[in-house]
């Protein structure tokens, strides 16, 4: 068996052309366009690329947007300022904390201090709440992304078995509550899992989400299974890779490439959240 791609460029895609006439049906409706303002702290390379690309993404879907940039040794105190700033603008419909923060700043209050109907990213308490409360809110880029994706490609989810390796609060706890919103029956592993491959190879689906090079075995993987890879790992070539082994796709029925799959999916999903919350804020 070799398994299907997933595509994430052309998911991604098609989340941008939604969004694209979402917006666009509020322009001609005499409504602003929503606005995505990016806060960013110290000059980190690779956020200054995550900050272009999004920046690009919403000049697409004709989202405007922000940059707002404090120095590397900026307080907590400076980055709280900053987001009340945003929160208290009226243009402002998203606010993107572009992470990682410097050492000093406090993730946590900085997170707590977004307006949580300006969330975009669904890390917020409130929103990470009511996703465990399956209540509406915004939902984390990711998580909602991976979703998408089998969606996409007419993965069944309701009454299969998910296993989620990795728990963190950005990816594997969001993605194990969306599928078990969605009917699956989900188990949630991490580092101190015992016997880790034998519960991988019970999955229909499996989310890898752990930072690990190669971590999955094609031996791992039940024949068939739609496999999702999250992680985003430097090989030694300096290529990207992911938690997956390429060759699990000689036996999976499905499986997301890394680079090109959850990644652009995941940015697309951000304009998604983006336009939601305008939406939200000022329905048409
Ligand atoms: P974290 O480091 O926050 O979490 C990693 C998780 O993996 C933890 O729950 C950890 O367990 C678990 N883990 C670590 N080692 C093992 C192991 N050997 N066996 C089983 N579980 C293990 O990472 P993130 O969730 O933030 O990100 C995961 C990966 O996804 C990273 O490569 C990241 O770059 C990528 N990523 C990609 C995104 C995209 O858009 N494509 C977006 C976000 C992340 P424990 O809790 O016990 O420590």
């Amino acid at each position: 068996m070799t398994a299907i791609s997933v595509d994430g460029q052309r998911v991604a895609a098609n989340v941008l052309a939604e969004v694209a006439a979402r917006v666009e049906a509020r322009v001609e409706a005499g409504l602003p366009r929503p606005h995505l303002a990016a806060v960013l702290v110290g000059d980190d390379p690779a956020s200054e690329t995550y900050v272009r690309h999004k920046r690009r993404d919403a000049e697409r879907v004709g989202i405007t947007s922000s940059d707002h940039r404090l120095p590397a040794t900026a307080t907590t105190a400076e980055v709280v300022e900053l987001v009340h700033f945003l929160n208290r603008s009226p243009e402002v419909s998203g606010i993107l904390v572009q992470q990682p923060l410097p050492r000093q700043v406090d993730v946590e209050a900085v997170v707590a201090a977004v307006d949580p109907t300006k969330d975009v990213d669904g890390f917020h308490p409130l929103n990470a709440g009511r996703l465990l409360l399956g209540q509406p809110g915004l939902v984390a880029c990711t998580p909602a992304g991976i979703i998408r994706m089998l969606d996409a490609y007419g993965v069944p989810i309701e009454g299969r078995r998910a296993v989620v390796v990795g728990r963190s609060n950005i990816v594997g706890k969001p993605v194990s509550l969306l599928l078990l919103r969605r009917n699956a029956t989900v188990t949630v592993c991490h580092s101190k899992t015992m016997g880790l491959p034998e519960v991988c190879r019970e999955a229909d689906i499996l989310v890898a989400a752990v930072g690990h090079l190669g971590l999955v075995k094609p031996d791992w993987v039940k024949p068939g299974a739609a496999v999702i890879d999250v992680g985003v790992n430097r090989r030694d070539d300096g290529r990207l890779g992911g938690d997956v082994d390429p060759a699990v796709a000689e036996v999976a029925g499905w499986l997301s490439p890394v680079p090109g799959g959850v990644g652009p999916v995941t940015r697309a999903m951000l304009m998604a959240n983006t336009c939601r919350a305008e939406e939200a804020r000022r329905p048409g």
